[in-house]
């Protein structure tokens, strides 16, 4: 038995508190009834309604993937490129989605699942863990721009965070490096728009970490189940 608020949100369509929000005003139904207490617990074969729409209920799973280069980050495309979730779509019965994005030409780790308010949780600004980015950029990146990056930069939308960065390679002849890069916000292209702003275009990106998580064991385009010990140290 669950809480209502936590299935209901479980369920992807809203946050917890407006979960509670909903209940409140008398907008849920279990069974046919509405109900406003926000401790009663719901079974698995318990019918719930919220605004007359029955919410569709799902053994909650979670997994790691490897995104491969070349796919989107969403459940569809409009126009027809191959998704996340297109990998999962002849192997588990659930409908599963991605927590956050990775752009379409970067790989790496990426948290697949049904279940919405775990979702919530990872997403929000104040939780955000640690998430290890490896780039290959044009031009080697000079010292004080680098320490640019460590205190936090300027971009269009507002200061990044200070972030973790480490030179592992150069190529002189190239005139390429490998930077990696700890950030834990999640703006959106944040990593690629770092290193432009500091005149190191990004060639190739591959999120190598995510919290505790890494990519050991698979290959592009594979994914495995988080543990519950995963689980429960991600929540
Ligand atoms: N930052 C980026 O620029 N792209 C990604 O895919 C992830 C982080």
């Amino acid at each position: 038995m669950e809480r209502l608020q936590k299935v209901i949100a479980q369920s992807g369509i809203t946050s917890r508190r407006k979960a509670e929000e909903l209940i409140r005003e008398g907008k849920v139904k279990v069974n046919g009834n509405v109900v406003t207490e926000l401790g009663t617990k719901v079974g698995t074969k318990d019918k719930i309604e919220v605004n007359e729409i029955q919410i569709q209920r799902e053994q909650p799973v979670y997994f790691l993937m490897y995104k491969p280069s070349g796919v989107i980050t969403a459940v569809s495309d409009d126009k027809g490129r191959k998704t996340v979730a297109d990998y999962f779509k002849d192997i588990i019965e659930q409908r599963v989605f991605p927590v956050g994005r990775l752009d379409y030409d970067t790989t790496g780790v990426l948290i697949m699942t049904n279940d919405g308010e775990f979702a919530n949780v990872l997403m929000h600004p104040r939780y955000q863990l640690d998430k290890v980015y490896i780039a290959k950029v044009k031009g080697i990146p000079p010292r004080e721009k680098i320490k640019q990056l460590e205190r936090g930069i300027r971009l269009e939308d507002g200061m990044t965070a200070p972030a973790k960065v480490k030179v592992t390679s150069i190529d002189k002849k190239k005139g390429t490096a490998i930077v990696e890069l700890t950030i834990h916000e999640g703006k959106n292209r944040q990593v690629k728009r770092m290193l432009e702003a500091i005149g190191c275009p990004v060639m190739k990106l591959k999120r190598e970490r995510y919290g505790f998580l890494d990519l050991r064991g698979l290959n592009p385009g594979e994914f495995r189940e988080l543990t519950p010990h995963e689980i429960k140290q991600l929540r």
